[in-house]
């Protein structure tokens, strides 16, 4: 059995005082939805308000990055330890926002990856292929790239720790979304990497999720497809209703 996860990914919205009323406003919402763990990842100032908020709820806190350093000489980063002892569970890693605005490359997804997993976080690792490639017939051939490039390093029995989120960019914050076939082979794609890599009784057990304008219209069709465990979400996780629908079309 795979575990489904929806995951939030607020980006760069909400301060501080509203993650503590969403999620004050979210967590009875949600309360007793246990099928999928419930997750937002936050902006890393509004960790603490998040963390405190979520106290006693089914919701587990998430970071939007993680630094592969333990510490140093890095302005701005936040590091693995930070990010635990803060009480975050989640982490996303290599969201396309981050390789498209930031420099992020397969090598540093993959360095990023390895820190979050053995500081013990749960790597949210994000993959996908713009139109371009699409349209060129690269999509498989990439997502395999992909995934494997960032799960260099990881070994079986840290996959347990990664949940690889399928993102075609053209579907994420445009209100496309991939169709749910699409949506399913690309999972597909992603599954078949990692059993390339670590064997088809493993690549079963990780938990491979969809992103790219799922909401509460689309969910559940994706969320029916065989190789979709969940969701990686950007503009409905900011509505309590729109992201409870989700949680509760993965119940
Ligand atoms: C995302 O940020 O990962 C995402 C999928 O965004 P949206 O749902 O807004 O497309």
């Amino acid at each position: 059995m795979r575990k489904t996860v929806i995951a939030g990914n607020w980006k760069m919205n909400m301060t501080p005082a509203e993650t503590k009323a969403f999620i004050t406003e979210l967590a009875p919402m949600v309360a007793g939805l246990d099928k999928c763990d419930i997750v937002l990842c936050v902006p890393a100032i509004d960790i603490p308000a998040a963390v405190e908020a979520a106290k006693g709820t089914n919701i587990k806190i998430g970071a939007e990055n993680v630094h592969f350093k333990e510490s140093g000489a890095y302005t701005g980063e936040i590091s693995a330890k930070m990010l635990v002892e803060a009480g975050v569970d989640y982490v996303v890693v290599g969201h396309s926002e981050r390789r498209q605005y930031f420099g992020e490359t397969d090598q540093t997804v993959n360095l990023r990856t390895l820190a979050a997993v053995n500081a013990g976080l749960t790597a949210i690792v994000c993959v996908g292929e713009t139109l371009e490639q699409r349209n060129l017939g690269y999509t498989e051939t990439l997502l395999k790239y992909q995934t494997k490039m960032a799960l260099t390093g990881i070994t079986k029995d840290q996959l347990k720790n990664i949940v690889v989120a399928y993102e075609p960019v053209w579907a994420i914050g445009t209100g496309v979304t991939a169709t749910a076939d699409q949506a399913d082979e690309g999972n597909g794609f992603v599954r078949a990497a990692i059993a390339e890599v670590y064997g088809a009784d493993v690549a079963e057990t990780v938990t491979v999720q969809y992103g790219g304008s799922m909401n509460d219209g689309n969910a559940a069709e994706l969320l029916s497809k065989v190789n979709v465990d969940g969701g990686l979400i950007g503009g409905a996780s900011l509505k309590t209703d729109k992201f409870t629908a989700i949680v509760k079309a993965a119940n």
